[in-house]
C-alpha cells in the first residue's frame, strides 16, 4: 500500500481523480524513496475514498486530539455503576482507530467481567 492518509490529506486525496491520486502517492513515494522507483514502476493501481462510500457507511473510528489519550482513556477503560457495566470498542483501548484495539478492549472486559465475578462489589 502506497498510501493509507488521515485528515487534511485525506481531504486533499479524497476530492483528487483517482488517476491523480495514485500519481500524488507514487510521487510522494519518489520523494521519499528515489531508489524504488515508484513513479516508472507504477503499471496498475486502485484508491478507496472511505467517507465517500456507502457501504463501509461513511467513516468513523476514535481520533483522539493532541493530549486527549492522555486525560481521557484510563477513565473510558473503566468499569462504571458499581462495575456492573464494562465499555468495550477500539475507542476503549491503546490502540484505537484499529481492529486491534476492539480485540485489546475486548478481552480487557472480559478480564474486568471474571475480576468482578471473583470480587464482587
Ligand atoms: C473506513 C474505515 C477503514 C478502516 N480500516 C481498517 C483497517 O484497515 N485495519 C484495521 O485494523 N482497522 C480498520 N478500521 C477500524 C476498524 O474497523 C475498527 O477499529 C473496528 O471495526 C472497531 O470495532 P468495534 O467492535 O470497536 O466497533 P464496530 O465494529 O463499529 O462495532 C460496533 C457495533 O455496534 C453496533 N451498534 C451501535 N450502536 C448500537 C446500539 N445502540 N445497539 C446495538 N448495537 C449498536 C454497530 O452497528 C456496530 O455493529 C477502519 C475503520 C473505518 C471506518
Amino acid at each position: 500500500m502506497a498510501a493509507y492518509t488521515f485528515e487534511q490529506d485525506a481531504t486533499i486525496l479524497g476530492a483528487a481523480s483517482p488517476e491523480r491520486r495514485v500519481q500524488l502517492a507514487a510521487r510522494n513515494l519518489d520523494i521519499i524513496s528515489p531508489q524504488t522507483g515508484s513513479l516508472a514502476l507504477l503499471e496498475a493501481s486502485a484508491s478507496q475514498v472511505f467517507p465517500a462510500d456507502e457501504l463501509a457507511g461513511g467513516s468513523a473510528f476514535y481520533y483522539f486530539g493532541p493530549t486527549q489519550k492522555k486525560q481521557f482513556l484510563k477513565t473510558m477503560m473503566e468499569t462504571n455503576w458499581d462495575r456492573r457495566v464494562f465499555f468495550a470498542g477500539e475507542q476503549a483501548s491503546f490502540t484505537h482507530g484499529w481492529i486491534q484495539g476492539a480485540l485489546d478492549a475486548a478481552l480487557r472486559c472480559v478480564g474486568q467481567v471474571i475480576d468482578t465475578a471473583a470480587k464482587p462489589v
